[in-house]
């Protein structure tokens, strides 16, 4: 069953000249692990933020074409809806980490929208052994690596229990080290628990290991997608569009 289906999806910045985003057509299936390649300004961004409901109604830009969730048409959702379904990772592990606890990070998002203690406790403690880091629980945030506020990152994404787990470029500020664990993480949860992971990366030796499908963007289109054996054998043609292999 497909939990994220995108019809002809064109989408324009306020004032730009030329589309972000030009006809994408894709369609994903619960419990897929999906890399999004591409070289700089490809539009990887871009499609991350109109699925997680970060450009809010497109911020006056123009859209056209369907992305559906579960069924459901996102443009009739508020950004809250959105962020129930897509949990969402981004790129700098410094900025998206505010509280100078693991555990009160965990428990922001959750008693802000409201949750019991009781059900908090619980979420708290499955997300952290989800992510890994059930022995990070108490410690403080300011001395964990890039790789360990990427896994706690990671648990409060899940806290929400979304239907995709959406991380854009969630490596790009690690360390080698780091990289393997946030992707190893990632495996996990796709593999073992049959989380749907959709993952913005530049690092194709990590896609190529973890994904089971590849998109390649470019210039805002959508040019290959398949399995990685089959996307990184066109090696050729992902060096002239400028994806480094
Ligand atoms: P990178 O790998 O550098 O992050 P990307 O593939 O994520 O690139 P986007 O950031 O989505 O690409 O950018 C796609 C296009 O949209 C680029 O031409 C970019 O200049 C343009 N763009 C991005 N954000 C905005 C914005 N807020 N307003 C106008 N144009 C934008």
């Amino acid at each position: 069953m497909a939990i994220l289906e995108i019809k002809n999806f064109t989408f324009r910045y306020p004032q730009a000249a030329r589309p972000a985003l030009k006809d994408i057509s894709l369609s994903v299936a619960k419990g897929e692990f999906v890399g999004i390649t591409g070289p700089t300004g490809a539009g990887k961004t871009t499609l991350a933020c109109c699925l997680n409901g970060i450009i809010p109604h497109f911020q006056g830009g123009e859209a056209t074409g369907r992305i559906e969730l579960d069924g459901l048409s996102i443009f009739n959702k508020s950004t809250a809806q959105i962020s129930r379904l897509v949990g969402s990772v981004f790129q700098d592990p410094e900025a998206q980490i505010i509280s100078s606890e693991v555990e009160q990070e965990l428990a922001f998002g959750l008693e802000n929208l409201g949750f019991a203690p009781v059900e908090m406790e619980k979420r708290i403690s499955e997300v952290l052994e989800l992510a890994g880091i059930p022995d990070l629980r108490h410690r403080s945030t300011i001395g964990l690596s890039g790789g360990q506020k990427q896994r706690v990152a990671i648990a409060c994404a899940l806290a929400m229990r979304p239907e995709i787990l959406l991380l854009d470029e969630p490596t790009s500020e690690l360390d080698p080290v780091g990289t393997e664990e946030v992707f190893q993480v990632l495996s996990r949860l796709n593999h073992e628990h049959g989380i749907t992971v959709l993952v913005v990366e530049q690092k194709t030796e990590q896609l190529a290991a973890h994904a089971g499908r590849i998109l390649v963007l470019d210039d805002g289109a959508l040019v290959m997608d398949g399995e990685p054996w089959q996307v990184f054998a066109r090696q050729r043609e992902l060096q002239a569009i400028g994806v480094k292999i």
